[in-house]
């Protein structure tokens, strides 16, 4: 059992936070939104008052807030946890960011003393509310190796990527295949639409052949191909098109800082701030099926 600071208690966090508590750990859990600590009503938590309550006396931090600048006002800010945890201290930042911001934070961890992977998790809030997330992380195996019994009270599968940055580097990787297939399918549904083809025939041959994939199989932007798809529920969703753009953003502006061509990505984030303008920014990303589509007539 550990005692672990947790900060950021939003879709996905307070379930994880949960399922921690679930594993036996103690918690402490923060979120700077008073309606979000409010909101977690588990009370095997102890609720902190600030980042540096929430840090007091924690073996091990987890933070799962939105955005490279979320990380760095609770990291670093005066008040922060790396200001505020005792040394020895083990953090992990579960969020999605970006590669340079999740290095420069751990650089600084390791002056203070701390030490810190970057460990963002795939498989959505279904995956985070079963426990069953992949996490995959950055920093050094010492720490990869304390961290991993604790990461396995939120997730099954496991990972070390490599270096600081590398979790976020395989995240962004993932992402980005993810966010262009969602435009491909949208593609190929919509064409289908127009040639006359039924979308069943479609999604038996593309799901049993090569254009397989797992957003075929799990987030079909055509409702009734599968059961759990947003498409049958008027992409009502957790994950939503604004995060995707994020995600698509963060490998462009690794792309450019790497030398690596994102051209995919490129057209991908067009489309999706096209989507995001026209009603979709809340919607799952497999809706942009519906900026393809075009207004119904
Ligand atoms: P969310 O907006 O639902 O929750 C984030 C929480 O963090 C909010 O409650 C917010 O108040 C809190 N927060 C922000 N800054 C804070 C600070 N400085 N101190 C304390 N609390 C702070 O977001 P989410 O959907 O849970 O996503 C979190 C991260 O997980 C993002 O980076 C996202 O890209 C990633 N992610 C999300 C999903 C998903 O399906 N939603 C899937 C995989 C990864």
């Amino acid at each position: 059992m550990a005692r672990i600071g947790f900060v950021g208690l939003g879709r996905m966090g307070g379930p994880m936070a949960r399922n921690l508590l679930k594993a036996g750990h103690a918690l402490k859990v923060y979120d700077n939104d008073p309606a979000a600590l409010a909101r977690f009503d588990d009370n095997r938590a102890e609720k902190a008052r600030s980042l540096a309550d929430a840090a007091a006396g924690a073996e091990l931090i987890v933070s799962m807030v939105p955005a490279g600048s979320n990380v760095r006002e609770a990291y670093l800010g005066q008040g922060g946890l790396i200001a505020s945890a005792a040394k020895g201290t083990v953090l992990l930042d579960c969020s999605t960011i970006d590669v340079a911001t999740a290095k420069e934070v751990a650089a600084r961890a390791r002056e203070a003393g701390l030490a810190m992977l970057d460990a963002p998790v795939t498989g959505g809030v279904p995956g985070a509310v079963n426990g069953t997330l992949t996490i995959m992380c950055g920093g050094d195996a010492a720490t990869f190796a304390k961290a991993k019994p604790i990461l396995a009270g939120m997730g099954r599968n496991i990972l070390h990527a490599g270096e600081s940055g590398m979790g976020q580097a395989v995240k962004i990787c993932n992402n980005l295949v993810s966010g262009s297939t969602m435009v491909l399918l949208g593609e190929a549904f919509t064409l289908a639409e127009k040639l006359g083809l039924s979308a069943r025939t479609l999604f038996e041959v593309m799901s049993t052949g090569t254009a397989n994939s797992w957003i075929l199989n799990h987030l079909c932007p055509v409702p009734g191909m599968v059961a759990e798809a947003p498409a049958n529920r008027e992409f009502q969703a957790n994950f939503t098109s604004t995060l995707m753009l994020k995600d698509l953003r963060l490998a462009q502006s690794a792309g450019e800082r790497s030398g690596a061509p994102t051209p995919m990505v490129a057209t991908a984030i067009s489309l999706f701030q096209l989507h995001a303008n026209s009603g979709g920014a809340d919607l799952d990303p497999s809706s942009i099926i519906q900026l393809l589509r075009g207004p119904a007539r």
